[in-house]
């Protein structure tokens, strides 16, 4: 472990500090954004998939953003931002939806890492918004697992309006606004977004077009 420990004045506690990012959270966004130019236009290079790439990162990590998506294998990270090994810290559940496991991966990316940039991923005909849209719609109960995810959702369906596939896309947008306050509420995020260490943004992919879309979010 490579913690950078602080003793905090205030509370007498230590805090964690990042090490340095390389790059910052506006260009980390812009080199995720070009990439995913690339492979909409289908126009990928592939970077950072060779050998040396591989025996280079041995040394260490240095990812410049962290990716909380969903579990759809339709929608890669490395493959829609065209990035290769060692670039993105990449979380996934269905729906992106976050437990306690994945908030603690995204501290340990933030505080340990020092990764300048999370993106929280949304994308166009979500199967787990879809789901939860039609549990809530016909008032049905689910068993294990599977409703924790639903449960989790359900708020951004409530938010939603109208029926079919374009209410399911806004419930998706709407799934995306309320991962990121979950992840504002996190002390030790928020402490890393107010000392200008990380950024988080709201994006959503849309399937067909194979573009992702910075979401604007109050
Ligand atoms: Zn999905």
């Amino acid at each position: 472990m490579n913690f950078y420990l602080k003793p905090d004045s205030e509370s007498q506690s230590f805090m964690i500090l990042p090490e340095p990012s390389i790059i910052s959270a506006d260009e980390a966004l812009n080199r995720l954004l070009e990439g995913n130019q690339r492979f909409a236009a289908n126009k990928t290079i592939g970077p950072n998939r060779g050998e040396s790439r591989r025996l280079e990162i041995t040394k260490g990590q240095q990812p410049y953003a962290i990716i909380l998506g969903c579990v759809d294998s339709r929608v890669p990270p490395e493959l829609i931002f065209d990035q290769g090994l060692g670039d993105l810290f990449v979380i996934r559940s269905a729906g992106q939806v976050i437990d306690d496991a994945i908030l603690g991966s995204i501290e340990f990316g933030v505080a340990e890492l020092g990764i300048p940039l999370i993106i929280v991923l949304g994308h166009t005909r979500c199967g787990a918004v879809t789901t939860t849209f039609e549990i809530v719609g016909k008032n049905l109960s689910v068993e294990g697992a599977i409703g924790t995810l639903v449960e989790t959702i359900k708020p951004a369906v409530d938010q939603a309006k109208g029926h079919g596939e374009e209410s399911i896309d806004q419930a998706a947008r709407k799934n995306v606004a309320l991962e990121i306050n979950r992840l504002k509420a996190s002390p030790v995020l928020s402490e890393a977004i107010k000392a200008g260490n990380t950024k988080i943004v709201g994006a959503f992919y849309d399937l067909s077009a194979g573009l992702v879309e910075i979401m604007a979010l109050k």
